[in-house]
């Protein structure tokens, strides 16, 4: 894709799932990856090797650059250090990927503070500052740059048991938009993916079960859950120059799931 050879990126939650994909796909356009990982060293090194064996299907891409920045996403001092890790490493944050994300499961009048905190300190707060801590560097460089939030269809669809995932989704869109609208004229693009429900390790209690699965799968009006790579296609699309003039736009990429299965058929008179 265009403009994408010779970025630097930087990816948050980079070992697994959606992440590691968006590394690999950022690397296979060329991209410099830097690989944020929180305690799984060898997660990172697995994407690494993955990313660079990618980028070198294409010779000319052989040459990229990687990093392993290991960052807690919900530590300030972290974030802090992780950016200016990669800045003095690579030059610059061209691109960041904010994909860091957990979730906690609890009736909505028994979650404990702590673990409310919790989720939304990584999936929100994280986000945040580690937009706020690339975009000072990109300002401080006056350089162009793109951020893009791995959000969820739960940025618009309530989940009862998860409220603390569903108020850091809803959260982020606003994220999205306020950046966007803030940065616009300074060169810097914010946009979204929300993924639909993504065969990654956050789901592997319904991947491995074939009926629970298979329950999924008829929310979705195609058929069938998503992978990690059709997310990672629509971020390398986002953050390239096909893109241009998108910014403060979140993505939907749910195989209809947020056209809402149940209403395939004529349900009222
Ligand atoms: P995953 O569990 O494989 O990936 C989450 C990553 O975040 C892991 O690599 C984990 O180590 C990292 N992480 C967690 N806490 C961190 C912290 N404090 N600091 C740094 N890294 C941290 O699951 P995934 O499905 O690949 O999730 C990636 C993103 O996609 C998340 O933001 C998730 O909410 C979002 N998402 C996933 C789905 C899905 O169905 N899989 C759907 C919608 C949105």
């Amino acid at each position: 894709m265009i403009g994408l050879k010779g970025k630097n990126a930087l990816i948050t939650g980079a070992t697994s799932g959606i992440g590691q994909a968006i590394a690999i796909r950022l690397a296979q356009e060329g991209c410099n990856i830097a690989i944020n990982y929180r305690k799984d060293p060898e997660g990172g090194a697995e994407t690494e090797e993955m990313a660079l064996q990618k980028a070198c299907q294409n010779v000319e891409n052989c040459g990229v650059k990687s990093l392993l920045v290991q960052g807690d996403v919900s530590q300030e001092s972290d974030i802090v250090e992780m950016v200016n890790t990669v800045v003095e490493e690579f030059g610059s944050v061209d691109i960041l990927v904010n994909n860091a994300g957990i979730q906690a499961d609890s009736p909505s009048h028994e979650v404990t503070t702590a673990d409310f905190d919790r989720v939304i300190a990584v999936n929100l707060r994280g986000a945040y500052l580690c937009a706020r801590e690339t975009i000072k560097h990109l300002l401080s460089l006056n350089r162009p740059g793109v951020i893009i939030n791995i959000s969820s269809v739960h940025e618009i669809i309530p989940r009862p048991m998860y409220i603390s995932y569903s108020i850091s989704k809803g959260g982020m869109e606003n994220l999205t938009k306020t950046l966007a609208l803030e940065y616009a004229s300074r060169g810097i693009r914010v946009n979204a993916i929300a993924p639909g429900a993504t065969m990654t390790p956050i789901n592997q209690d319904w991947i491995d079960d074939p009926e629970k699965k298979a329950m999924v799968e008829s929310h979705i009006p195609m058929g069938r859950a998503g992978s990690s790579e059709e997310m990672a296609a629509a971020v390398a699309f986002l953050a390239s120059d096909e893109a241009a003039y998108i910014t403060g736009q979140t993505l939907f990429i749910d195989g209809g799931l947020t056209l809402y299965a149940d209403f395939r058929e004529t349900w009222s008179a």
